[in-house]
């Protein structure tokens, strides 16, 4: 996988997801935090939202995209994704980054396809293409 070095603004995403994971954790509720960038520069974040029928839970990237699509952004930049652990039984204690599930990356596919999203890529942060995480976007179109 292609990933490239973060970019000047991009901490500031990594930051904006942890702080708000942290303080939004709900182990019933939420535990995934989301920060993603406009191409107006404007930061949009969002929690995931758990329900008791799995199907009917949120990602947190649909929920950040639904806050900025909601004041007029129609383009996104780069986006990141951090996880909380659960409980003690997790396997990983810390909060962490994440990729995308596949429904998300369709979406940041349609809405950011020039986008990146940051993941943790050999223990660091570092920018994927979505164009990368989902190389065969679905279409309504036959080729
Ligand atoms: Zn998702």
């Amino acid at each position: 996988m292609r990933s490239l070095s973060l970019e000047p603004g991009d901490q500031e995403l990594i930051d904006t997801a942890r702080e708000l994971i942290e303080k939004r954790f709900d182990p019933e509720r939420h535990h995934v935090g989301v920060a993603l960038r406009g191409v107006s520069g404007a930061v949009y974040a969002g929690v995931n939202i758990e329900a008791r029928v799995g199907r009917a839970s949120v990602c947190a990237e649909t929920v950040a995209l639904g806050r900025g699509l909601t004041v007029g952004e129609t383009r996104f930049s780069v986006i990141v994704g951090l996880m909380h652990p659960h409980d003690e039984n997790d396997a990983v204690q810390e909060i962490h980054g994440g990729a995308p599930c596949g429904a998300c990356r369709e979406l940041l596919g349609e809405l950011m396809p020039d986008g990146y999203v940051i993941l943790p890529v050999d223990r660091e942060f570092r920018r994927v293409s979505v164009v990368e995480l989902l190389p065969l976007q679905h279409t309504h179109e036959l080729r």
